[in-house]
């Protein structure tokens, strides 16, 4: 009997031959054209699909998380568990980061790089805290929809999914429209899913081809510093949540995680990674309402990798500047840091727009930010990883914290 090879194995092969055709495209001339021409498209394909049902799968999996909980008490310890969790961590996140950066500084392994001349950080910088705050609050549910503006429809989930259960009786239809509507919303999400290995190949291709070479520029060891962070995050952090909270082994809670993981490495997107993580951390015990309202909250504001490439980012360019940063400064930074990150929403580059807010805090010129605008995707792979990571760790932790889980798994992948 023919055996089906099991998606995490499937992603895996296509990782390493997205690696081989990346590099053997690199030998020749016109190779990496061929990956962006090509190649990419087909990634681009899948990311698409994967944006076009994060919207309903963020409105609908959190009404119906909040719906079956049953209770607004429930809906309250668990949003002030997972916040808590999302807030220490990323506090330890850029502990991390600002140490490694350190440590690279003062060793002077850090480049002195200037800028081009003629480069200029276009971007707008960052808006103050009252007009974000205002910002999340929607005054029309069909732009935030339209513009998948994440915090917004996480807002109306909340507005939504109390005022059903507010509604008792009468607000039956709404329920079981909403648990019919997510039960569709989760067959195409599992489609969807079963492509990955096509996104994840594609994708890994035209990276390693359009951006390999740069690994060996001056960059390297900015990035061998993002890294390391990353990795020494994940493990201590993750790792001990695992264990500690959850008791479960590190190695179980990484390899049910990989999917989701290598999944967010290639697309660079937590939002996109959404509908993967989901079926991750189902697989690691996750309750399923918890899930549906941890995930979706921390792809929008939970970002630890982020914290860490800010940090590293932030020490790098000051050196770059020729400033010193006193210890007020860091602490400074490990705030600014968790703030920006915090409002960096989960698409691909997002964090480096927000860099400019931490930068503009420190009082360092923000057009230095072209210095590594180039490789921004090569950081950019390792934080989302990261990001969602954090993101199932917190949704398996929470189930804990809350009693374990008790209802049977929904969506199993095969
Ligand atoms: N791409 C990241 C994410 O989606 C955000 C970032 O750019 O830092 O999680």
């Amino acid at each position: 009997m023919k055996k089906k090879i099991s998606l995490p194995v499937q992603i895996l092969i296509a990782l390493a031959a997205g690696i081989a055709v990346g590099l053997a495209c690199l030998a020749f001339a016109g190779g990496p054209e061929f990956t962006t021409n090509y190649l990419k498209p087909f990634g681009d394909i899948f990311v698409n699909l994967l944006k076009f049902i994060v919207v309903p799968v963020v409105l609908l999996s959190m009404i119906d998380g909040i719906l079956s909980m049953d209770d607004m008490k429930k809906v309250g310890a668990v949003g002030w568990k997972t916040v808590a969790y999302f807030l220490v961590t990323t506090a330890i996140a850029c502990v991390i980061g600002l140490a490694f950066a350190n440590i690279f500084n003062a060793a002077g392994l850090f480049p002195k790089l200037a800028l081009e001349d003629g480069a200029v950080w276009e971007k707008a910088t960052s808006a103050n805290f009252m007009d974000t705050l205002k910002g999340i609050f929607p005054d029309n549910m069909w732009a935030s929809f339209h513009s998948a503006n994440m915090l917004q429809v996480i807002v109306i989930a909340l507005l939504l999914g109390g005022s059903i259960m507010a509604a008792k009786e009468k607000g039956r239809l709404c329920r079981d429209f909403v648990s019919s509507a997510y039960a569709v919303i989760e067959k195409l999400m599992g489609f969807i899913i079963s492509l990955s290995p096509i996104g994840v190949f594609t994708m890994m291709a035209w990276v390693v081809a359009t951006q390999g070479p740069k690994i060996l520029g001056s960059l390297t060891l900015v990035l061998l510093c993002a890294y390391l962070g990353y990795i020494v995050h994940a493990v201590l952090v993750y790792s001990m949540s695992a264990k500690v909270f959850a008791g479960m082994s590190p190695l179980k809670f990484f390899k049910a995680a990989f999917p989701a993981m290598m999944f967010a490495f290639t697309s660079t997107s937590s939002a996109a990674t959404l509908p993967v993580s989901k079926e991750c951390a189902d697989e690691l015990g996750a309750e399923d309402d918890i899930s549906s309202f941890v995930l979706p909250l921390g792809s929008t504001i939970n970002m630890d990798g982020t914290a860490i490439y800010q940090c590293v980012a932030t020490i790098f360019l000051a050196s770059c500047a020729g400033v010193n940063l006193s210890i007020g400064q860091m602490v400074t930074i490990v705030v600014t840091a968790t703030l920006a990150s915090i409002g960096t929403a989960g698409v691909s580059g997002a964090g480096m727009i927000m860099l400019a807010m931490v930068l503009t805090a420190m009082g360092i010129d923000v057009n230095l930010i072209m210095i590594i605008y180039g490789v921004d995707r090569l950081f950019d792979m390792g934080r989302t990883c990261l990001n969602v990571t954090g993101d199932i760790a917190c949704s398996v932790c929470v189930t804990k914290w809350e009693g374990g889980r008790k209802t049977a798994v929904k969506g199993k992948r095969k």
